[in-house]
């Protein structure tokens, strides 16, 4: 019974008209041999296009997404998508350029990588560039890889610590112990900045290198990092900058100004490039002068008006990615820069710390505050107050689903206890920014007189609340597996 209501396959649908043969017909048995030749018909799916069109619109409402409403998921930026970065990537030239093309073939995909790339050196303030990384954390373990190489390469090989704040997101020290490194961890102070007589104590010529988030996961700016910097560089370290909320800092102040020599920047954030779901995302890496050397390969240089691709550098640490990295991914994000231009970078930077600190003022009083100071583009609050009533943050994230809200990141930064890590981002409207508020301080309203609400919350949304520890234990994505 439940087979028949989920499955919509019926024999002799058809939703699909083949375009007429453009080729001369050939006998299949000539060309291939035998035992790769299917001996009965595939069984896929039979459905009218009606249906099919059904299927999947039903599907896109059954998830949230960014089209959908508003997304305040703390340090993921998870701004709107402009559907022109869609057209730009579509374009029959850059779709059916095969990446084994010849440099001859490909010069306007090579184009838009080396200008793509000059973007972010400027962005960025650094001297150097790769493209490859695939995702934020890829670029993290390619930065490590460079920090290792450049170590190794001056023979100083006793350098086998990383230090990485106690507010870092996990991909930090994940990468960093994949890189083969051990990891220390840095205090925060009460100011949600780094301490630094931790930092002090903790310098010393075991240390390959300071991984630090900035603005740090707590929406926070680290005032001293001209200090934390002349530290770890003092010592014989280099300093890694997660890039991953540079939506803060666009055109108001660079990593390269800072003295980083590593930096990764998210396209799928900053540069509005689809994220979510495990799809394809972009952290190209840029580095100052002493990481040069150690870029991955091949690099696109440009002479003249000609674009070229070098391979053979030899202390490389190689390739990360095949071919050039998510290709697709950077058509998009150069369009979000070239559409909005210099001055556009810095007026998204300052609308989406007005945003943030706007927002922050409307819900302050009613939730408990780690630091009561203003934010960047993003800030934390704590559940503890609902807590004691007997709401979670947990329970309040899932009230805001029956509001018709995304949750923002709960539970991380985990130095703080019940947070809550919102970002609005630059692309929401004032009514926006108001109706979240008004959902946020109702819950908090209905956690003194109805708990019994949140805390069976949500109740309009498709499915209930799920196992999620279950869920991502065992994995079972297939509906077939689960009907027999
Ligand atoms: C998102 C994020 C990362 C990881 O980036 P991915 O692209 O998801 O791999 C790292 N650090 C911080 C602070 C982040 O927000």
């Amino acid at each position: 019974m439940e087979k028949l209501l989920f499955e919509k396959s019926c024999s002799g649908r058809k939703g699909y008209t083949m375009p007429e043969l453009d080729v001369a017909q050939i006998s299949i048995g000539s060309q291939i041999p035998d035992k790769f030749i299917r001996k009965s018909t595939a069984a896929l799916p039979e459905i009218s296009e009606n249906e099919i069109a059904r299927h999947f619109i039903r599907l896109s409402q059954l998830n949230y997404n960014i089209d959908k409403g508003f997304y305040p998921l703390g340090s993921c930026t998870m701004k709107y998508n402009p559907k022109v970065n869609e057209k730009t990537s579509a374009m029959s030239g850059f779709t059916n350029l095969h990446p084994r093309s010849d440099v001859d073939a490909s010069q306007g995909a090579l184009k838009l990588m080396f200008e793509l790339g000059e973007s972010l050196k400027e962005i960025s303030g650094m001297k150097g560039v790769s493209l490859q990384p695939a995702a934020g954390s890829h670029g993290e373990f390619t930065g490590i890889l460079m920090f290792r190489a450049y170590h190794l390469d001056r023979g100083d090989v006793k350098r086998k610590n990383i230090l990485i704040p106690d507010s870092a997101h996990g991909t930090n020290p994940s990468s960093a112990a994949i890189g083969g490194f051990e990891i220390i961890s840095v205090k925060s102070n009460d100011r949600g900045r780094i301490d630094i007589e931790d930092l002090k104590s903790k310098c010393n010529d075991e240390v390959a290198g300071f991984m630090v988030t900035n603005p740090s996961t707590l929406g926070m700016f680290e005032y001293d990092i001209c200090e934390i910097e002349k530290l770890v560089h003092s010592c014989g370290g280099l300093m890694y900058m997660d890039g991953a909320n540079l939506n803060a800092l666009l055109g108001i102040v660079r990593p390269g100004d800072m003295n980083f020599d590593c930096v990764h920047i998210n396209l799928h954030k900053t540069f509005s490039t689809p994220h979510g779901g495990g799809g394809p995302g972009a952290g190209p890496v840029c580095v100052s002068e002493r990481l040069l050397p150690y870029l991955p390969v091949p690099q696109i240089v440009k002479s003249g008006d000609q674009y070229d691709l070098i391979v053979d550098n030899p202390k490389s640490i190689g390739k990360v990615h095949s071919f050039y990295g998510n290709f697709g991914v950077l058509v998009r994000a150069y369009t979000y820069i070239r559409m909005n231009g210099a001055d556009g970078m810095r007026a998204i930077s300052e609308n989406a710390i007005l945003n943030a600190n706007y927002l922050l003022s409307l819900i302050k009083d009613k939730f408990e505050l780690p630091y009561n100071e203003r934010c960047m583009h993003e800030f934390v609050i704590s559940g503890d107050r609902q807590k004691a009533l007997g709401v979670s943050t947990k329970d309040i994230a899932k009230r805001l689903l029956d509001y018709g809200y995304h949750a923002p990141t709960i539970y991380f930064p985990l130095i703080v206890h019940e947070s809550m890590l919102i970002e609005p981002t630059e692309t929401e409207t004032l009514e926006a920014l108001n109706e979240f508020a008004d959902a946020m301080l109702k819950i908090a309203a209905e956690a003194e007189t109805e708990p019994d609400t949140v805390r069976n919350a949500p109740t309009t949304t498709y499915v209930r609340r799920l196992d999620d520890a279950l869920a991502a234990r065992k994995l079972n994505v297939s509906w077939f597996s689960q009907l027999d």
